[in-house]
């Protein structure tokens, strides 16, 4: 079955200038802005500008081109704000939700990036 991209979710009319976001970084294909409802220090959320719905989407179905701007734009981030993973950050957690079971709220696809604080374990049980 093809994903189904719904033009009108929130990220796509961030993506057109429809309503704002707080920008932290845009490139050719990607675009990262801060969380409205941020659940640590660091909660940037990096979407690309092609619409897909999902980071499974994406991967099958992306170009070369987008893949690669995406990535490197995760990193930049995570090194712009300091919570890379090195000897001179304390490391994060990228999320990527997707679909029912992952509890996916906007069809777009969007990786939080998340740090700044002790972030625990993973999962925490289901409700
Ligand atoms: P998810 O459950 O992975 O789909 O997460 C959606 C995320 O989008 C949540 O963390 C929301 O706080 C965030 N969000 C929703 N609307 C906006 C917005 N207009 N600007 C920035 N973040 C948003």
């Amino acid at each position: 079955m093809a994903y189904v991209y719904d033009e009108q979710n929130i990220f796509a009319k961030i993506l057109r200038g429809e309503i704002p976001s707080n920008p932290v970084l845009e490139t050719e294909h990607s675009l990262a802005f801060n969380d409205i409802n941020p659940q640590a220090p660091v909660h940037v959320l990096v979407i690309p500008k092609g619409p897909y719905v999902c980071y499974d989407h994406f991967a099958l179905e992306a170009s070369d081109a987008e893949i690669v701007d995406f990535t490197r734009t995760v990193g930049r981030i995570c090194k712009m704000l300091g919570v890379q993973a090195d000897a001179a950050g304390d490391g994060c957690r990228l999320i990527a939700n997707a679909g029912a079971h992952g509890v996916q709220e906007v069809p777009h696809l969007h990786v939080h990036i998340l740090g700044g604080r002790m972030l625990g374990r993973m999962l925490a049980p289901a409700k």
